[in-house]
């Protein structure tokens, strides 16, 4: 398969996102308002549709409104924009309810749905017609789209553009009753058909549609269009500041109109901010959905899924995410991000926090020929060095352990430091070793390594200060679990998703290895009984996740990243 790795515009680098942004155009927007007496405080919302799982770009979207609301003692909205009732499922409700706990943020009593305020949108609605500022139009889809025209060529007035108030509400009536079948009728905004700005050439503001609403029930056979439903509840929730997408910056002119036609307790200000793309994956809903209808990946909690409940399963802390939040920043401009930035933020925060573990990807065996037969014995072992408070754990230590297959060489090339015949090295929290013999097979493949230890370099140190250049890590023969490991991947394999090679569909680039499964794997005991979604360091290995799969007689852990040091690169040749 092709790759072409042309990230688009300005790409971010783990280097350049260094320090968290102070301070930001929205910022400076809020400290004027708050300055001039525009407004007391803030108020800010988050409102998702449940059409899908939350995915890393809303997580940005989460971490600005509500973070803006934390540093300045406001308050944030969650508000479901439920207004598409055949898109949208209690089971989405659901998991966004819990994403956004999961990341750290409290709602308090602000949970809203938009469809809490169909009453008021409807009598809103009534109040524009009264106005003059709405009609009923007969018009098709099809047809719709015709008299809509073009960037370059103006629209026409419906025909039904002039209906009498009485006939524009009779009719608006009679479409709430059900009285129409779907697509026949519409209420539209009466704006400008001449407007440069498509989205002011008279806008649908209300459709016929007779489907179930998760929550309304039938009670409803029109529903309200998203630009009108938000610009007002935004307004009823007296929102301060509606931060949005820069896509919609085309909708603030109505969105404006609409709040000045009505009589809304206030009139909140849209700003509009990049969003984020990051690199090698998609973050559309439909592609999302799609993938995981199509099977192409184990549901919306797949691991290698840029959904929150995706990032969760494999392992993302959410403080890594906030702080990758943090360091990303909002901008006026769009731009890629590198994916490697949010891994640095991941290591950064597994550094501090996950506790240390022993397991062997592939293993070869080892024996110690002057230990004594039959005996062991327990050695500590730190479970963080970079943070004592994590304390220590014993492990199990006897004449027989496996190593990496890697980390031995037969024939080693210069700068060798691992082992090799006659050379010595160290077993983590163990002793020091020396090689002295190489088993092979029949066909000459290495199936045992012979070694002989010294018994005074107990811990992994002797008293003559004798240094030794490699350190392997290890697990005892007797002692060790066999363990599933999933190694995931990058899903695609093009760092920008939104450019595609004529004729290829983003199928065309799903990476064919972005999941492996490694059975051969033998860990320390002490992961015989972890929970699901607890966090470890496997020594020069990666940092890994108990997955929700897993059992105590059979434990499965996900790959949440490998370690910044080449000696990850083990894993990847499995
Ligand atoms: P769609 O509207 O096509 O269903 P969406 O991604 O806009 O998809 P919403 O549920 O409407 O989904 O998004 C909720 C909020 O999250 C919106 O305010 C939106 O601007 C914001 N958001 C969505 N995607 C991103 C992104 N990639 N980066 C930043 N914010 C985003
Ligand atoms: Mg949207």
């Amino acid at each position: 398969m092709e790759t072409k790795d042309k990230p688009s515009e300005k790409t971010l680098t783990a280097e350049e996102g260094t320090k968290p942004a102070v301070t930001n155009f929205i910022r400076s927007i809020i400290d004027r308002d708050l300055e001039s007496g525009k407004h007391s405080g803030i108020v800010t919302r988050f409102p998702p549709e449940p059409n899908g799982y939350l995915h890393i770009g809303h997580a940005k979207s989460i971490c600005l409104n509500f973070g803006l609301a934390r540093d300045y003692k406001g308050r944030c909205h969650l508000r479901f924009d439920d207004t598409n009732p055949v898109k949208e499922d209690v089971e989405y409700v659901d998991s966004i309810l819990a994403d956004v706990r999961w990341l750290g943020f409290d709602w308090a009593e602000h949970l809203y749905y938009a469809s809490d305020y169909f009453d008021k949108l409807y009598e809103f609605a009534e109040y524009l017609i009264n106005e003059g500022k709405a009609f009923v139009c007969d018009l098709s889809l099809d047809e719709l789209r015709e008299y809509r025209g073009t960037l370059t060529v103006p629209g026409k007035n419906s025909p039904y553009r002039n209906r009498s108030r009485d006939e524009n509400l009779d009719l608006f009536r009679r479409m709430k009753a059900g009285e129409f079948p779907e697509g026949s009728r519409s209420l539209r905004a009466k704006i400008d058909m001449a407007s440069p700005n498509l989205n002011m050439r008279d806008p649908v503001i209300y459709r016929i549609k007779k489907t179930h609403h998760h929550r309304t029930g039938s009670d409803w056979q029109i529903y309200p269009m998203y630009d009108y439903t938000h610009c007002i509840s935004d307004a009823l929730e007296r929102i301060t500041h509606s931060i949005c997408t820069l896509e919609f910056e085309d909708h603030r002119p109505l969105y404006d109109w609409i709040l000045d036609q009505l009589p809304v307790p206030c009139h909140p200000q849209q700003i509009e901010f990049a969003r984020l793309n990051l690199a090698y994956t998609v973050m559309s809903k439909r592609l999302l959905l799609e993938l995981v209808t199509t099977n192409l990946v184990n549901g919306w909690d797949d691991p290698r899924m840029p959904t929150i409940a995706g990032m969760r399963r494999r392992g993302f802390p959410p403080e890594a995410i906030r702080e990758f939040a943090d360091r990303i920043g909002v901008a006026k401009a769009n731009s890629m991000v590198d994916d490697e930035l949010l891994f640095f933020c991941i290591r950064e925060e597994l550094n501090r926090t996950a506790l240390r573990r022993m397991a062997v990807l592939s293993p070869l065996k080892l024996v110690i020929t002057n230990y004594p037969e039959d005996h062991e014995e327990e050695l500590d072992a730190e479970n963080n060095p970079e943070n004592a408070s994590a304390g220590s754990r014993k492990i199990s230590f006897g004449k027989e352990l496996f190593i990496e297959a890697e980390d031995f060489s037969e024939n080693p090339p210069k700068g060798w430091f691992r082992l090799s015949p006659g050379q010595e090295v160290r077993l983590k929290h163990a002793y020091y070793i020396t090689c002295n013999e190489v088993v092979k097979d029949e066909a000459g493949n290495i199936t045992e390594i012979r070694c002989s230890y010294d018994p005074a370099s107990r811990g992994g140190w002797t008293e003559d200060g004798r240094k030794v250049k490699g350190t392997l890590h290890w697990v005892s023969a007797r002692h060790c679990i066999p363990v599933e490991l999933r190694l995931y991947d990058r899903l695609f394999t093009q760092a920008d998703m939104s450019e595609l090679e004529p004729g290829k569909t983003y199928k065309d680039y799903v990476n064919p290895a972005s999941l492996e499964i490694n059975k051969r794997c033998l860990a320390e005991s002490s992961l015989a009984n972890t929970t699901p979604g607890e966090r470890f360091q496997f020594l020069r290995i990666g940092y890994f996740c108990t997955d929700y799969d897993s059992k105590p007689d059979s434990p499965i852990f996900n790959r949440i990243t490998s370690l910044r040091d080449s000696w990850a690169k083990l894993s990847k040749k499995q």
